[in-house]
């Protein structure tokens, strides 16, 4: 899929140009993607935060908590707790192996932008990819007990999960993601600006799955192929169906659904 240009795509082109002019060594440095997916991380949850705080107080917020047995929303202990290993985890793990495979990688930057057209093919591939990776990794980790102990044990100690515990997993279930995410970029060949936009979806789907709300603006009531928050909770309270991050295919065609 490597981009040869478009000039139907002018605003892209602009974009991409005031990025490849002004930000080309910033671009370049290895640690950008760890940092950026981090922050980007936690921004994404700040609305999150905002919402289980006001939940405490406002019971209309607390009527959106997908039900069956959520409870009130977590506290600011837990979420305090909860930024600290993430952010540990960052240091330790993903930002050092980030890091090496951008230094290996080193990206060229194409001289043109995508089109419209080409980003919006490259990213719906990127997560149709992705997603088919996430669901063959996460059924195993919960088929084989070694790699369900050792590495996805850790990110269930939520039953019912809140948007920062999207991240919260074991050093080696992180790393293992990350390689899913990149290496579905990298095998479609994705031009830079649809990579890096699939990166920013994919870090907010994975937030909204965990948020613990079933909102009535949520992506999933307007898109019925996604599961959602509710699909998702209902993997972490039963383990045992929805093994898939996003689209709901791959469980209907396996028999591991559940509503
Ligand atoms: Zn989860
Ligand atoms: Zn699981």
């Amino acid at each position: 899929m490597e981009n040869r240009g478009d000039p139907a795509a002018p605003v892209l082109q602009e974009l991409w140009e005031w990025v490849r002019a002004g930000q080309e060594e910033v671009l370049r440095s290895p640690h950008l993607a760890a940092c950026c997916a981090f922050l980007t991380h936690v921004l994404l949850c700040a609305p999150f935060f905002a919402l289980d705080a006001l939940g405490r107080v406002c019971e209309r917020v607390r009527m959106w908590r997908i039900a069956a047995g959520s409870g009130p929303p977590p506290s600011l202990r837990r979420w305090s707790e909860c930024f600290c290993r993430v952010l540990f985890r960052y240091l330790t793990a993903v930002l050092p192996a980030a890091t090496l495979l951008q230094l290996l990688r080193s990206p060229e930057l194409p001289e043109w932008a995508p089109s419209c057209w080409q980003l919006f093919v490259e990213v719906v591939a990127c997560f149709l990819l992705f997603d088919m990776l996430f669901f063959l990794w996460h059924y195993l980790l919960h088929r084989i007990p070694w790699l369900y102990r050792n590495v996805h044990q850790m990110h269930h100690q939520h039953h019912v999960p809140f948007a920062l515990a999207a991240q919260d997993a074991s050093s080696a279930e992180l790393l293992s993601l990350l390689l899913l995410a990149l290496s579905s970029a990298w095998a479609l060949d994705c031009h830079p600006l649809s990579e890096t936009l699939f990166h920013l979806l994919n870090s907010w789907l994975a937030v909204e799955d965990h948020c613990g709300y079933n909102l009535p603006w949520a992506l999933h009531r307007l898109l019925p192929f996604l599961g959602g928050a509710p699909h998702h909770q209902a993997h972490h309270s039963q383990q045992s169906s929805n093994y898939a991050p996003y689209f709901t295919h791959w469980d209907h065609l396996c028999g591991t659904y559940h509503s």
